[in-house]
């Protein structure tokens, strides 16, 4: 620590204070308690004068603080330093101005990199996600109720690109959970649609529309073309589709996130990543039972239920993840595993398969 810097008190932490304990953070996994009972009203008010003007030095001369004064107050200020509770007043200007990448509107993101950087610890790597970020190329399938979330979040964190499939055409029933469009829009292609208003969402954003049905493998094989990651967002898929994704992403070497909701859960995960985890297939296994009749028609018949609150807990769970597991922000939760979010009781819970075994498509 140079006695010549000057700090201030990060912008990214609350505090709260219970006789002479501080707590300071912003949520508990990540709060730092200090006690203050044996420090002296001096050091504590040389810490009061911690302001983003006054370098440590003009502080210590002008608080009138004894030697032994001095070093408990530099010792409290590398403690606060060490927990990021106190940062250089120009620590996110410098941060910014050192990366090569300029083309990013850092004002634009301004929350969100306060964010990463109370996540990561340095502006410096906060800003590194952002241009991260802006260099990611994913691809969402189905722009419905869970998929226009997703599309919606990631144009809106400034993501890179974003080739979207969609085939339908904007329906009167849509518009009770699909975010994207309006009255105005019904009966135009949902992928027309979601070109215009991602444009106004994300002008940085490379967007590609595709309007069409994946039906084969060929047409599945070239969703996973030049991107990073695949996020299968369709509202009423069926257990061939999945399939057909799933043998694409390890044909093509490219992770692919499920999400949606099903009943009363938002159903977010798994993340396969073809070369570490098992696959979609093998997560979800269940022994092979002769079905009854009736069972079977239940099952081809089968027909989400939706609802907006759940589509917009889904997506926006699943793009907060994807974006994890982009730029490591934060620890990705659904890798190789299914996160269950229960509307009716607010519990999460989080698949419990037993079965371990791969098959010939996730076998290393
Ligand atoms: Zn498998």
């Amino acid at each position: 620590m140079n006695l010549g810097n000057v700090y201030r008190f990060s912008y990214t932490q609350s505090a709260m204070q219970e006789g002479n304990d501080v707590l300071i953070g912003s949520n508990l996994a990540r709060t730092v308690s200090f006690s203050f009972d044996l420090t002296s009203k001096t050091v504590i008010d040389a810490l009061s004068m911690i302001d983003g003007k006054a370098s440590l030095a003009d502080i210590i001369a002008s608080s009138g603080l004894s030697d032994d004064d001095v070093s408990e107050f530099v010792g409290l200020v590398s403690l606060f330093i060490d927990n990021n509770v106190v940062e250089l007043f120009d620590e996110k200007e410098k941060a910014k101005s050192a990366k090569q990448i300029q083309s990013v509107d850092y004002e634009r993101f301004d929350r969100q990199i306060n964010l990463f950087k109370h996540a990561l610890g340095s502006f410096d790597q906060a800003i590194d996600v952002q241009n991260r970020l802006d260099s990611c190329k994913v691809a969402i399938v189905g722009l419905g109720g869970c998929g226009s979330y997703v599309f919606y979040t990631l144009s809106a964190m400034g993501i890179g690109s974003i080739k979207s499939y969609e085939f339908d055409n904007v329906e009167r029933s849509n518009l009770s959970r699909q975010v994207l469009y309006t009255h105005d829009d019904i009966g135009r292609p949902k992928a027309e649609v979601a070109e215009e208003k991602g444009k106004k969402i994300s002008p940085t954003t490379d967007f590609i529309f595709v309007n069409k049905m994946i039906l084969s493998i060929e047409d599945a094989v070239d969703v996973f073309e030049d991107v990073e990651l695949v996020i299968c967002s369709a509202d009423n898929p069926r257990p061939a589709f999945f399939e057909l994704m799933n043998k694409a992403a390890y044909m093509t070497d490219t992770p692919l996130l499920y999400a949606g909701s099903s009943t009363t859960n938002a159903v977010v995960g798994p993340l396969v990543i073809p070369g570490s985890t098992r696959c979609y297939k093998c997560i979800n296994y269940v022994e092979p039972t002769e079905q009854f009749d009736f069972v079977k028609n239940i099952q081809r018949e089968y027909f989400t239920t939706l609802i907006d609150p759940y589509n917009a807990v889904s997506g926006s769970l699943a793009a907060l993840e994807a974006i994890k597991f982009l730029t490591e922000f934060d620890e990705c939760q659904i890798i190789e595993s299914t996160m269950f979010f229960d509307f009716s009781n607010y519990e999460v819970d989080k698949d419990s398969n037993v079965y371990s075994g791969r098959c010939a498509i996730c076998s290393p």
